[in-house]
């Protein structure tokens, strides 16, 4: 009896938790010591994984909404030009020069020529993205270092150019709970914008581990990575990115990055030793040393 009972609680766990699916999927094919021999090779490998998943997952969602999937591109195009009244944008505010600076160095870095605007706005998170713009919190943002900010834009940019920054809209508990092929749909999307904008370059997969806190507690009703997952991806897409480079750039990489892990350790003791002199704990945010 009690053997059924723990057998049924475990069962139940899983669901309980409602782990993001796709992320899973995604940790356990990420192979942190796997050689590629280019850069392109790279690329392609991550690209072929997300365009067969893609395919999986919208195929469960065609089954599960009884729509085709032409159908479903046909929606989300009623739904973006719906989302493109000018109207919709008043409520924002003109983002400051730094922000503006460092969206337009995002872009130039993605190669990216077509017209990207940047708000600024109280929203809740720290930034997002939709058709043709970015919104940011800058009051949130401003205490990042250049290189995460940017790191950040590219994430959001990654959702514009698939666009797919109106798919995540009105999902509910029971999407979560059951992991319903529309709520992975989304955590998909979520995901690709993380893989491709950390594939950009070592700077970018290297920067957001600045941002993403490890310990920090996630949501399971959050189709994000946890932060935890997200540093892991990050750095095993920096290595991968980092053993592909030409000899030259690479001991470069090594070199910069001794330095500034010095700097932070160095950086993080005197904040240490600030606090015992001031006789209390150090006040100064972590991040603020990263500059
Ligand atoms: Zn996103």
């Amino acid at each position: 009896m009690i053997r059924t009972i723990t057998l049924a609680f475990l069962a139940a766990l899983p669901l309980g938790l409602c782990a993001n699916q796709e992320v899973e999927a995604f940790m356990n094919m990420l192979e942190p010591d796997r050689k590629f021999s280019s850069y392109q090779e790279l690329v392609e490998h991550y690209q072929q994984w997300f365009t067969t998943r893609y395919a999986e997952v919208e195929a469960d969602l065609c089954a599960a909404t009884h729509k085709n999937l032409d159908q479903l591109v046909q929606e989300r195009a009623v739904l973006r030009k719906e989302y493109s009244q000018p109207y919709r944008l008043e409520v924002f505010d003109v983002a400051s020069p730094r922000f503006e600076r460092l969206l337009k160095e995002t872009l130039k870095d993605f190669g990216v020529k077509r017209k990207i605007k940047i708000y600024a706005s109280s929203i809740t998170g720290y930034a997002a993205a939709y058709l043709d713009f970015i919104i940011v919190n800058e009051w949130r943002m401003s205490r990042y270092s250049d290189d995460v900010i940017k790191a950040v834009f590219a994430h959001e940019l990654q959702h514009i150019l698939f666009e797919d920054c109106l798919d995540s809209d009105h999902l509910s508990y029971q999407d979560h709970q059951e992991q319903t092929p529309r709520c992975r749909h989304m955590q998909l999307a979520e995901l690709r914008a993380d893989v491709f904008s950390f594939l950009k370059s070592p700077t970018y997969a290297a920067a957001v581990k600045d941002y993403f806190d490890p310990k920090w507690p996630h949501s399971p009703y959050d189709i994000h990575a946890s932060d935890a997952q997200r540093a892991i991806i990050a750095k095993t897409i920096c290595k991968q990115l980092v053993s592909v480079l030409p000899l030259y750039k690479r001991l470069a990489w090594h070199a910069i990055h001794a330095a500034r892990s010095l700097k932070t350790t160095l950086g993080r003791q005197m904040t240490v030793l600030w606090g015992r002199w001031k006789g209390k704990q150090p006040k100064v945010p972590y991040t603020l040393l990263m500059l």
